[in-house]
């Protein structure tokens, strides 16, 4: 079977290249062909030589998922819904910022985390994303802002999936988009976020790398977040709390804090109080984000003046956050709202 040329970060493909009796130079030249030029055919990698053109379009590819449908939403954004070799389908979402163009991308097929507010958890895992199908996602987009004279400027890793589930692809993904001599997504442009997996954060947090962590929080006690978040029965606050300070004190960055707001279950204002008390202490911020009804989950979303009052509170007890905007609601590509359809349909 040929090996996809995706699926390597730099350092594995000079490894590669020395492996095939070439210099660490080849791979750079790769690099540069297929993320600075966007040049996917072997044959026009000029500057390789002709034998060894002949070796890598023999043992090599560069395959991308196909993109199975594309939905365009009123205010720009674009969901993609894109399919594997082996027939897997997931979605990938861009939404165009002021300050950029920032692609959510998927880590899984299905989910297994179970969170009780979420679309793209009512199909269960079948399996983990393998780095170069992730790489997929975002390179496809960026052809497509290509063709507009635009490039993804950042990732969020927060579409279905949770990545920590399926970490060394994770990684070996964000290695490549962060490249320098490639893709070159700025590590304080990547964000990863997590429904709370302890081991996950604490191992990330070793890598080393400048990257945003982000986690799923929804909750300001274990009482709530068990409820809507099954995770929380193995990892308690005490615990997932812990982990965020070992995580800023090893010299990771600043977290942010997910907070869905779900009416009548977590959007009080002695929530806000709660949530103010818990997290003090870190250097965490707290993103509120407006409930994006699924029709299958029992939530609501909360008026816009339970909104404006709960982040208020939390502002006045000295906590930074802000509303998330939304995107793409009328395609359901806004957060919580990813899901396969068309797979569901069939069943
Ligand atoms: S919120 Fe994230 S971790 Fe939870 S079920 Fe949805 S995709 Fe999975």
């Amino acid at each position: 079977m040929k090996k996809n040329l995706f699926e390597y970060p730099l350092p594995a493909l000079e490894e590669e290249m020395l492996a095939q009796g070439q210099t660490r130079y080849r791979a750079r030249q790769l690099y540069e062909w297929i993320y600075v030029k966007r040049i996917l055919s072997f044959e026009a990698m000029t500057d390789v030589s002709k034998a060894f053109r002949a070796t890598l379009e023999s043992d090599y590819c560069l395959d991308l998922p196909r993109i199975f449908r594309r939905q365009d939403a009123s205010d720009g954004t674009l969901k993609l819904l894109l399919e594997m070799a082996d027939g897997s389908k997931v979605e990938t979402v861009l939404m165009r910022y002021d300050y950029g163009n920032v692609v959510c991308v998927s880590s899984e097929v299905g989910c297994n985390m179970g969170c009780a507010f979420c679309a793209s958890g009512l199909l269960k895992k079948e399996r983990g994303l393998q780095a170069s199908e992730m790489v997929g996602e975002v390179y496809l987009m960026n052809q497509l802002l290509a063709e507009e004279g635009e490039r993804v400027s950042h990732i969020v890793v927060m579409g279905t999936g949770e990545p920590f589930d399926n970490y060394d692809e994770l990684m070996k993904f964000i290695r490549v988009m962060n490249e320098a001599k490639g893709f070159a997504i700025g590590a304080r442009h990547i964000t990863v976020s997590t429904c709370g997996l302890v081991d996950g954060i604490d191992k990330y947090g070793k890598e080393g790398l400048q990257i945003n962590l982000a986690i799923s929080l929804h909750a300001p006690s274990d009482e709530i977040r068990k409820k809507i978040m099954p995770i929380a029965s193995r990892y308690d606050l005490k615990d997932l709390l812990a982990a965020v300070k070992r995580y800023e004190d090893a010299g990771g960055r600043r977290v942010t804090f997910e907070y869905i707001l779900l009416k009548g279950v977590n959007d009080s204002l002695a929530c806000a109080d709660e949530l103010s008390d818990l997290i003090r202490g870190t250097l965490a911020y707290v993103n509120l984000i407006p409930y994006n009804p699924v029709k299958e989950k029992p939530f609501e979303r909360s008026p816009e003046k339970t909104v404006r009052a709960f982040a208020d509170r939390l502002m006045k007890r000295g906590v930074n956050c802000t509303v998330r905007k939304e995107f793409g609601t009328d395609i359901d590509a806004a957060c919580g709202q990813l899901r396969v359809k068309y797979e569901r349909a069939k069943k």
